[in-house]
Order: structure tokens, then C-alpha cells, then sequence
């Protein structure tokens, strides 16, 4: 039997079924229905952000806000990151500056960015890795200071938590991503949740092709609307979330019993007042104390059919459609990390002994 490296939550077929039947009623499928009205203020709520704008993904809400907010020239971000954080910038028509990451939680080391910034600099776009939040004081900090946006990639950051503030707060807007693979998902969706509601106005435009009114196009827009289908699965799924994060957890911390005495190993951090969703389970592996590479461990996995992942990497400044533009040796921390990184299978509800099974596998000579 293959384990794959995630399993999306599902709610039961009924419910769902139950929640679609007012659509056939309407026969509206899409363009800001009541499912996607309904869907955006439980999330705002529950997510404890002031603003929501909900989209068709995450990669075009990281493209919709970037284009909300008018940025040019430079922009500040990490290369341990998704495909999709640089490809949003690049099709932005901005540059992308890397900064280096943290050992500590991966996230853009804050030490490191003013050293980045030039009369061309616009914004800065640090991402929350595995859910681990990016140093948002420091950071919104430097951005006040130097007149900079902080625009956050919080896909894996779904119902984090810093010391009761829901991660979506910090900076001027954050992106969520609901894809089908993540903590809580709409099928696919993403959303931004921001701070001014002009911003709001201007994504609201900006989704459905910048169409102000009948007969006025004021913006270059796209389509990033999400469907109703979409805002319906969104709602069931949201009814469960807590249990389902709970039984991440609950997958996660026996991982961590199983790995964490093993020489050659380092598990995620655990950050202090930070209520966490266990939407990943990376490890380092530390070759030399280990007895073998990550490539080998990852192959060994893959060899009886267990899908890790090796999630980020390469670094997105390394990615061939960027060849010659960038030095990934000028982010060596990022680079060193993404070298030594490997996402465990995880999702809620997983049997802990497929956990027991795979770790055996880890942990034998
Ligand atoms: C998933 C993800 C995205 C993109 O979200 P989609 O909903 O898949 O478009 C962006 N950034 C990061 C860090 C992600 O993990």
C-alpha cells in the first residue's frame, strides 16, 4: 500500500450534498453568491482578521493583492518558499530580492533585510514556513521604518496563532491558500486578509477583471473569483476544522516522541505563544550524524512506497526558469536548509502505526 504525503479532510458526502442545494435552487454558481458571502465572514471571524477578500486560489491571491497594492521595482522576499511566492512577484513585473532565512524556523531572517534595501525597493514578502510565524515585529518594524508594504504568504498559516492574534493580522495584508493539500481547503481557494478597506475595494474589482460597473474597466483585472462549489466545501470544512487540526496534532506529536532522541535529526521548532496547526511534519537531516543523506532517506522512503517530500527544494531562486538571474549562494542559510529538509506524510486522523511504520524505516541502520 502507497502512503501519500497528505490526504485531504473531507466532510461527510451528505453534508455536503446538503449545502449545494440551494445552488441548484439559485442557479447562481459563482460571482460573489451567497455561499461566498456566507464563507468570508465565517472566516474572517474565524481566522480573527478584520478583512477577508476571498479568491480561486492562493497563487492569484498573492498576484491580486501585489497588484492591489501598487507595488514597483523591488520586492523583498525568501527563496524558501513555494514556486508560487516568486512566480507572483515575477508576473507582477517586480523584482524579486532574496533574503536569507533563519536556521531557527526558516522564516526571512530580519537581520538581513535592510542590508537588501535600495531607492527601488517597494515591499517586503516574507512567508510563515510550516506554520512557523516570521519575526512579525522586527519585520513590521523595518517596514514602517523605510515606508515599505509587508505583504505575508500565509498558506501554511491557517489558524495560527501568536499570543491570541490570528496570524492574518500582522503587516498590511496576508494570503491564505485553501488548496485541497492544506490545513483547511475549499477544493481550491485562497483569500487575502488585509488591514485597509480600500484594499478590499480593489480586490474586489481586481477578481472579477477590474469591472467597476457596466461599462467601466478601471483596472488591468483577472478572474480569481471563487465559485460557489468551492465556498460550499469551504463552509463544511470549516465546521470540523478544530477536530481535524486536533488530530494533526495529535499524528504530529507522535512523530516527535518516535524522532526526537535520534542522533542526526532536527524536528520543527515549537515557538513560544504560538498556538500551532501542524500542517507539516519537516525534519533535517544532518548527513554526517545521521549515517546517510536526505536523498538516500528520501529514496529509501519512496522504495516502499511512502511519499515524502522534499518541500522546498530547490530554492525558487534556483529554478530553471530563473537560470542567470539569481545567486542562491547569496542565501546560504536557505540553501544549506533546503539541502537537508524532508515534509513527513502527515494528515488528520493518519493511523499512528503507519507513523510507527515509517519512523521504523527512519530510524533502522
Ligand atoms: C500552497 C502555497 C501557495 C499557493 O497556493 P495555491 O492555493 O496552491 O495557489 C503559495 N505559497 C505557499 C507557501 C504555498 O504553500
Amino acid at each position: 500500500m502507497e502512503i501519500p504525503v497528505t490526504r485531504p479532510s473531507m466532510p461527510e458526502m451528505e453534508e455536503y450534498i446538503e449545502e449545494i442545494k440551494p445552488i441548484w435552487e439559485s442557479r447562481w454558481l459563482t460571482n460573489m453568491g451567497e455561499k461566498h458571502e456566507e464563507l468570508t465572514k465565517q472566516l474572517a471571524s474565524y481566522l480573527k482578521v478584520p478583512n477577508l477578500s476571498l479568491m480561486v486560489n492562493g497563487h492569484m491571491s498573492l498576484e491580486m493583492v501585489l497588484q492591489a497594492f501598487h507595488l514597483t521595482g523591488e520586492v523583498i522576499t525568501t527563496p524558501f518558499t513555494f514556486a508560487s511566492t516568486t512566480h507572483a512577484i515575477v508576473r507582477n513585473g517586480l523584482s524579486p530580492v532574496f533574503c536569507d532565512i533563519r536556521e531557527t524556523d526558516f522564516t526571512m531572517d530580519p537581520e538581513k533585510i535592510e542590508g537588501l534595501i535600495t531607492e527601488k525597493t517597494s515591499a517586503i514578502v516574507p512567508v510563515h514556513v510550516y506554520g512557523n510565524l516570521c519575526d512579525v515585529e522586527r519585520i513590521e518594524e523595518i517596514g514602517k521604518k523605510h515606508g515599505l508594504k509587508v505583504i505575508y504568504d500565509a498558506a501554511h498559516a491557517f489558524g495560527v496563532e501568536k499570543d491570541g492574534k490570528g496570524a492574518g493580522v500582522f503587516g498590511d495584508a496576508s494570503v491564505f491558500s485553501f488548496h485541497a493539500t492544506k490545513v483547511f481547503h475549499t477544493i481550491e481557494g485562497g483569500a487575502v486578509a488585509f488591514q485597509d478597506e480600500k484594499i478590499g475595494e480593489s480586490l474586489y474589482h481586481l477578481k472579477n477583471f477590474g469591472i467597476m460597473g457596466e461599462g467601466i474597466v478601471e483596472d488591468v483585472g483577472a478572474n480569481a473569483k471563487m465559485n460557489e462549489f468551492c465556498a460550499a466545501m469551504g463552509i463544511c470544512n470549516l465546521r470540523h476544522i478544530d477536530r481535524e487540526i486536533e488530530k494533526r496534532g495529535r499524528a504530529a506529536a507522535h512523530y516527535r516522541k518516535r524522532l526526537e532522541q535520534a542522533a542526526g535529526i532536527t524536528l520543527k521548532v515549537q515557538q513560544e505563544g504560538v498556538k500551532e496547526n501542524y500542517a507539516y511534519f519537516p525534519i533535517l537531516i544532518e548527513e554526517e550524524a545521521f549515517g546517510k543523506s536526505r536523498d538516500r532517506l528520501y529514496g529509501e522512503l519512496r522504495e516502499q512506497g511512502i511519499y515524502s517530500r522534499k518541500y522546498f527544494y530547490p530554492l525558487t531562486s534556483d529554478f530553471d526558469c530563473y537560470r542567470g538571474q539569481f545567486l542562491s549562494s547569496e542565501t546560504p542559510v536557505a540553501k544549506e536548509i533546503a539541502e537537508k529538509v524532508l515534509v513527513l506524510p502527515l494528515w488528520a486522523g493518519m493511523p499512528l502505526e503507519l507513523i510507527d511504520r515509517i519512523c521504523d524505516i527512519i530510524l533502522s541502520k
